[in-house]
């Protein structure tokens, strides 16, 4: 077989060589309990292998391009439209989600491609103003709402002109299971709740890691924590900065995974209590904050008029086909989970508030 790229502008090599080589590449160089793209269970719909990219690369490319990727630039990451430059917003956790996972799927000698695809993928469905957005569409839903199942229905159905991102199986199954919540456990979850590849077993882990760390930080900044705040025994076993602690938690998952054969991920008992403290100390102190979400009140107020609004007007907003075949419930609720806090809150104006006379 011709070397990768050689002699390309001498003769025509099928091009799918190098996917192939890319393949084989992966045989060789990752860990055996990797998933491998040539092994994917598949798509949704068949379709042609292309050429230069492998499975998982294709993915993670599809998921960037994506126009709800785009939006998660406007979303609240934990403190809603803020005016300092430095805050996240979910596109930046999505971002170090990604960086974290790629190091650990990197260091393990896994498949850093699969990783960053589910990574990348994971919150695509999340609501306008955080987690108080998803407790507020959860109420107005029936049958309730949740962002990881949201972010599943945007790359199965809803992007691209409802064609869906036709993503594979392993991409979904990871954005599927990666949810946490409260109580969800960063590693150890029973088999139903977990990811079935390692690699999206490592993308619930890094969502931990990096929101965790970077809440506290954007906490920091905002003047709602003090450092010296923070529970002085996760401090003592994870340090105490951001970078300190983000190392500890990445060396513990490495070293603790490998220790463990790779068979799944893993954390030792101390490391997992320590974050696990440092979560409950979040919430308590920032994420049911009432000075942090002082405003998320009015956020839950313009959700549920805009909820009534958009049911009055559904040919005006609402995707039509959906109402047709799920209901006027799920057009309702695709269209505010998608919506980003900046529109939210212009359609609500738009909407609710009269307007000048003008002519
Ligand atoms: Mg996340």
């Amino acid at each position: 077989m011709a070397k990768y790229g050689a002699c390309l502008d001498k003769i025509a090599i099928p091009m799918s060589t190098i996917r192939e080589q890319l393949e084989a590449l992966e045989d060789e160089t990752l860990a055996p309990q990797a998933a491998r793209s040539r092994a994917s269970k598949g798509r949704l719909r068949q379709e042609t292998p292309d050429p230069i990219r492998p499975n998982f690369q294709r993915d993670r490319d599809r998921v960037i391009h994506s126009k709800a990727f785009r939006r998660l630039k406007h979303k609240t990451q934990v403190f809603f439209a803020p005016e300092g430059d430095h805050y996240r917003t979910r596109l930046t956790h999505t971002l170090e989600v990604s960086q974290i996972a790629r190091s650990i799927a990197k260091v393990l000698r896994l498949n850093e491609e699969l990783t960053e695809a589910i990574a990348l993928g994971h919150d695509l469905g999340h609501p306008p103003f955080g987690h108080a957005g998803e407790r507020v569409i959860d109420k107005l839903v029936p049958g309730g709402f949740s962002h990881h199942e949201q972010s599943l229905r945007i790359v199965d159905v809803l992007e691209n002109d409802r064609q869906g991102l036709n993503l594979s199986w392993e991409v979904r199954d990871g954005i599927a299971r990666h949810s946490k919540g409260k109580h969800g456990l960063p590693v150890g979850a029973p088999p139903e709740h977990r990811a079935s590849t390692i690699e999206g077993q490592i993308a619930r882990v890094a969502d931990i890691i990096a929101y965790v760390n970077h809440d506290i930080d954007d906490a920091v900044r905002a003047g709602v924590l003090d450092t010296r705040d923070l529970p002085q025994s996760a401090v003592a076993v994870l340090g105490g900065s951001s970078s300190q602690r983000i190392n500890s938690m990445v060396t513990d998952v490495v070293t603790e995974t490998l220790g463990g054969a790779l068979t799944e991920i893993r954390m030792s008992d101390l490391v997992l209590q320590a974050t696990l403290e440092l979560r409950e100390f979040l919430f308590r102190a920032v994420y049911e904050n009432p000075r942090a979400t002082a405003e998320f009140d009015k956020a839950a107020g313009l959700l549920g008029g805009l909820w009534d609004k958009l049911r009055q007007k559904p040919d005006q907003f609402l995707d039509q086909a959906t109402i047709e075949s799920e209901g006027l419930d799920a057009a309702v609720r695709d269209f505010l989970a998608g919506m980003t806090d900046r529109y939210a809150v212009a359609l609500f104006e738009d909407l609710f508030v009269p307007r000048s006379w003008s002519v």
